[in-house]
């Protein structure tokens, strides 16, 4: 096996479904981890396996506020930017906190990774090509992202940090990585969290009504945790200048609309919930696809786990939750 010198990784929201997989993924490869985290979402539950790891702490700290100082000292090589809550009920909850999560929060970041001499990776979405007028959406494209609407604290904060991201690469301050993540699901989401993939599989367990916002022909590709969390190591390690400016979507192009897939989750859990619609959402996208020609072409990424199969996962996941109570297990 090649030898690889451990480095010492900052992770922030490392509490949260995709960090607490990404903490998991780093200690595995011999990083020594320090996870950043508010647990304003996220939960000490997804880390308890990790309790008696010797190289893994937690620190509680919300990134709106500057790092505490022991942190701004330490000699990071690489600093994940997890940290926002990602699920519209959750983040639409303080839209204050979610823009300054994304603008001071990745600003404060990027000073500790300057001051560090760190590459950082800066979790984008999906949402900064808002309601997308180009189908699949390749980097390329500039978005169509309302300013003003209840959505915009989310989208308008992650396409702020990007340009925070870039200005510091541009002054040769800090190297960083940007990744457009799109729809991803899996063990560790939480039941409560609101997005389509955890209510409908939960309702669907629990025999409640599922809720469909809308007609439900909207569509979403659904990305594996681990796939994605592949992407994300994969575009931070990659060492070419290449992507210096270049953001990358990570996603699974396999696109489908939400009534197609609470027909196969009802399919999956043999569940006789009924299907209830729910109006829209203000500003709801109708239909998100990635392009993912460059993490393919530069990254030789792409998705490896179907939805079929990353959903019988989560609703196994999901299953044991109810009947054994809450419990970290892994992908
Ligand atoms: P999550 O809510 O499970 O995790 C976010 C983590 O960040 C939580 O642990 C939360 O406590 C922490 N956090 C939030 N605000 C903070 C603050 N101010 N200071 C410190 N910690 C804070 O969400 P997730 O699905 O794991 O998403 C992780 C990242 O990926 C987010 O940045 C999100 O925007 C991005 N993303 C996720 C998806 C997806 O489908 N899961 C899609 C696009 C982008
Ligand atoms: N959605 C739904 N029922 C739910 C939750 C969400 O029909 O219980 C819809 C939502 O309106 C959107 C899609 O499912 O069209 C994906 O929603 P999610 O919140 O998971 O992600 P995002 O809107 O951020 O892509």
């Amino acid at each position: 096996m090649e030898h690889r010198k451990s480095s010492l990784v900052l992770v922030a929201g490392g509490a949260g479904f995709l960090g607490s997989h990404l903490c998991d993924v780093l200690l595995a490869r011999g990083d020594r981890v320090i996870c950043l985290d508010s647990f304003a979402t996220g939960r000490r539950r997804n880390l308890r396996h990790l309790d008696r790891e010797p190289r893994f702490e937690v620190v509680e700290h919300d990134i709106v506020r500057p790092l505490p100082a022991a942190l701004r000292r330490q000699k990071f090589d690489r600093i994940y930017n997890l940290a926002c809550a990602a699920s519209p009920p959750h983040y639409q909850a303080d839209p204050e906190h979610t823009l300054l999560t994304s603008v001071l929060g990745t600003r404060h970041l990027l000073l500790t990774a300057e001051a560090a001499g760190a590459r950082l990776l800066q979790a984008s979405t999906s949402e900064v090509y808002g309601d997308p007028e180009v189908h699949p959406q390749p980097e390329s494209y500039w978005g169509h992202v309302n300013p003003t609407g209840p959505r915009a604290c989310y989208d308008e904060g992650k396409r702020a940090a990007e340009t925070l991201c870039y200005d510091y690469a541009r002054a040769g301050r800090v190297a960083v990585r940007v990744a457009r993540i799109f729809n991803t699901y899996g063990p560790r989401m939480r039941a409560d969290d609101g997005r389509v993939v955890s209510n409908v599989v939960c309702q669907a367990l629990s025999g409640d009504d599922i809720t469909v916002y809308g007609d439900g022909s909207q569509t979403r590709s659904f990305c594996y945790a681990s796939d994605l969390v592949d992407g994300l190591v994969r575009l931070m390690e990659h060492d070419t200048t290449t992507l210096a400016f270049a953001p990358v979507n990570l996603g699974n192009p396999a696109e489908l609309t939400v009534a197609n897939l609470v027909a196969r989750v009802l399919a999956m859990t043999g569940s006789r919930s009924a299907v209830v619609h729910r109006p829209l959402p203000v500003d709801d996208p109708r239909r998100r696809r990635p392009d993912i020609t460059r993490a393919s072409d530069v990254l030789g990424w792409s998705p490896k786990v179907p939805l079929e199969q990353g959903l019988k996962a989560t609703v196994h996941w999901f299953a044991d939750e109810a009947e054994d109570g809450p419990r970290g297990r892994a992908m």
